[in-house]
C-alpha cells in the first residue's frame, strides 16, 4: 500500500479513507461484521492489500434486512413525497460530482482501471443516472381505466414501490453498477441492502457515506460487503426480501434464480454476453476500425457488452484486422495512476488466470494470436490486448464469455450468413453495426436478438437509454423509464360508484 501511496499524488482523502478499516452500514450506523471479521481488497496493479474491509455474513444480511423492513413499513422514507425524495437523490449526484476526484481514485486503486478513464466515464455516469432517476421519483404514475363490468365503477391503477430489495452486484464498474441499482430503488420509494463485489468494495461503501450526507433517512440503504457464497447467497435467499437485482455471471445468475424461489421473490438479471460487432465492407473503414477496438479493449475488456466476436465481410478481413491490432499494439498498459496508461490491469488473479486460461485453450485448439496472446509484465494482473484469428465457431474463445482483452476476428460471407453466425450464442447483450447503408443497418439491428444494438458507435450508455439482455443475458432492463417496472408493483383499485 505504502508503495503505491508514495508514488502518486493521491488525494488525501483517498489515503485516510483506505488507511482504515472499512465497515459497513446498518440503519445507518457503521458497524463491524457479526463475526468480528475482515477481508482484505487488493491494488490489482501490484498484488497488494489495499484496505481490509468488514466481512459480512447471513447474520449480517438478517440485520440489515430487518432494518430496510423497518424503514420501508414505519420510518420517515414511508412518509416522505416524491418530491422530497428526488430532492435527496438529485443531492446524492451533486454530492458525488463534488467527490469526483476522490471517487475516481478510489475506483482507480481498487479495480485498476485507469484514473482518466474514471474520471470522465464511471463517476460523470453515475451523477448522470442519479440526476436522471431524481426525476423520476415524481413520474410514477398509474393510470384511470374505464372498464366494461358495468357502468358505475371508477377503477384506477397504483404504481406502487415492490419492497425491500436485495442488490448483488460486480466489480467491473464498481461505483457505477452501485448507481444503476440504487437510483430506481430510491426513485420508486424502495429499500435496499447492497452487496458489493468482494474485489471492490471502497467505492459502494464511501457512497453510502454521502447517501447519509444527503438526508435520505437511517435503514434505507444498508451496505454489506463481504462474499457472494456467504453474504450474496444469504441477500437472494432472504425470506424478508421483496425482489434481488443482480448483476454478474450468467452462471451465479441461476444460482440467484434459484435461492429466490423460496419466498418468490422478483427477480432481475443483468448476466453476461458475447456481444457479434459486424463490420461490413460499404463502412467507413477508419471509424470502424476503432470503434472496434474501443468496443473490446474499453474496461480491459471486462464489460458484459464487449465486442467480443469480431464479425468482418471476407472482402476486407484482413485490413480491418491489421487496422484493430494497430491500434491494440499502441495501447499502453500500466498501472492506473500513470498519465499515460490507456489499460490498466485485470480486476484480480482470478480473473488474470482465468484469461489466460481462455489464450491457452485458443491456442492449443489452433486459434493464433495476431497480437498480444499472453500476460503483460509479471507483477500486477496485466493482459496484452489481444486479436485472434483462425478460430472456429465451436472454440471456447468463440463461444464463452472471457471478460479480457481478447476479440476473435472472424470472416463473414453475406448478410445471411453474419445474421446467422451472430445470433449463434445463448447470450444477447449488446450487438454493433458498422455500414453506410443505414437500410441494411435497422434490418440488421432488428434480426439481432440482443437488447442493445449500436449502429456506427460502441459503448454509447445513457441513464435514459434502457439496457438489458434477451436469452442468458439476463431478465429486465435497467436504465431509462423501463427499470421502474422492476422496482414497483402495481396494484388495481375498483370503486362501485
Ligand atoms: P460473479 O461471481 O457473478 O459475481 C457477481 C456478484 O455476485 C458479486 O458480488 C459476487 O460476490 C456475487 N456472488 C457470487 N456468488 C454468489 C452466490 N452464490 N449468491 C449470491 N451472490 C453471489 O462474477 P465473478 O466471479 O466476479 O466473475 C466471473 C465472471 O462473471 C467474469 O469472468 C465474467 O465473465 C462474468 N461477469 C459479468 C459481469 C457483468 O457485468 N455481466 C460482471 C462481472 C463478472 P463475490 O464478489 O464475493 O464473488
Ligand atoms: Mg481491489
Amino acid at each position: 500500500m505504502a508503495t503505491v501511496l508514495s508514488s502518486v499524488q493521491m488525494d488525501n482523502k483517498v489515503t485516510s479513507y483506505i488507511s482504515k478499516n472499512r465497515k459497513m452500514l446498518i440503519n445507518g450506523q457503521w458497524v463491524e461484521a457479526a463475526s468480528g471479521k475482515t477481508f482484505p481488497t487488493y491494488n490489482p496493479a501490484t498484488g497488494e492489500v489495499l484496505a481490509r474491509v468488514a466481512e459480512g455474513d447471513r447474520e449480517d444480511i438478517d440485520r440489515a434486512v430487518k432494518a430496510a423492513r423497518a424503514a420501508f413499513e414505519t420510518g420517515p422514507w414511508s412518509r416522505m413525497t416524491p418530491s422530497e425524495r428526488g430532492r435527496m437523490i438529485w443531492k446524492l449526484g451533486d454530492l458525488l460530482e463534488q467527490n469526483l476526484e476522490e471517487f475516481a481514485e478510489l475506483e482507480m486503486l481498487d479495480n485498476g482501471k485507469p484514473l482518466k478513464v474514471a474520471r470522465v466515464a464511471d463517476v460523470p455516469l453515475a451523477v448522470d443516472l442519479f440526476r436522471y432517476m431524481a426525476g423520476w421519483a415524481t413520474k410514477i404514475e398509474g393510470n384511470t381505466i374505464p372498464i366494461s363490468a358495468g357502468t358505475k365503477f371508477f377503477a384506477y391503477t397504483l404504481r406502487q414501490p415492490v419492497g425491500v430489495v436485495g442488490q448483488i452486484i460486480p466489480w467491473n464498474f464498481p461505483l457505477l453498477m452501485a448507481a444503476w441499482k440504487l437510483g430506481p430503488a430510491l426513485a420508486t420509494g424502495c429499500t435496499v441492502v447492497i452487496k458489493p463485489a468482494e474485489q471492490t468494495p471502497l467505492s459502494c461503501l464511501r457512497l453510502g457515506e454521502l447517501v447519509q450526507e444527503a438526508g435520505i433517512p437511517d435503514g434505507v440503504v444498508n451496505i454489506v460487503p463481504g462474499y457472494g457464497e456467504t453474504a450474496g447467497a444469504a441477500l437472494a435467499a432472504h425470506p424478508d426480501v421483496d425482489k434481488v437485482a443482480f448483476t454478474g455471471s450468467t452462471e451465479v445468475g441461476k444460482l440467484i434464480l434459484q435461492a429466490a424461489a423460496g419466498n418468490l421473490k422478483k427477480v432481475s438479471l443483468e448476466l453476461g454476453g458475447k456481444s457479434p460487432n459486424v463490420v461490413f465492407g460499404d463502412g467507413d473503414l477508419k471509424t470502424a476500425i476503432s470503434g472496434s477496438a474501443s468496443a473490446i479493449f474499453f474496461n480491459h475488456g471486462q464489460c458484459c457488452c464487449a465486442g467480443s466476436r469480431l464479425y468482418v465481410e471476407k472482402s476486407i478481413f484482413d485490413e480491418v484486422v491489421e487496422g484493430v491490432s494497430a491500434k491494440a499494439k499502441k495501447i499502453n498498459v500500466g498501472p492506473g495512476w500513470e498519465a499515460s496508461s490507456d489499460m490498466g490491469p485485470l480486476v484480480s488473479e482470478e480473473q488474470l488466470n482465468r484469461v489466460c486460461g481462455y489464450l491457452e485453450s485458443g491456442r492449443s485448439e489452433g486459434a493464433k494470436a495476431v497480437v498480444g496472446g499472453g500476460r503483460h509484465g509479471d507483477k500486477g494482473y496485466f493482459v496484452q490486448p489481444t486479436v485472434l484469428v483462425d478460430t472456429n465457431e465451436n472454440m471456447k474463445v468463440v463461444r464463452e464469455e472471457i471478460f479480457g482483452p481478447v476479440v476473435s476476428a472472424i470472416p463473414f460471407t453475406d448478410y445471411d450468413d453474419v445474421v446467422r453466425q451472430a445470433n449463434d450464442t445463448v447470450y444477447g447483450l449488446a450487438a454493433g453495426i458498422w455500414t453506410r447503408d443505414i437500410g441494411k443497418a435497422h434490418r440488421l439491428a432488428s434480426q439481432l436478438r440482443a437488447g442493445t444494438v449500436w449502429i456506427n458507435c460502441y459503448n454509447i450508455f445513457d441513464a435514459a437509454l434502457p439496457f438489458g439482455g434477451y436469452k442468458q443475458s439476463g431478465w429486465g432492463r435497467e436504465m431509462g423509464h423501463d427499470v421502474l417496472e422492476l422496482y414497483t408493483e402495481v396494484k388495481s383499485v375498483c370503486t362501485a360508484l
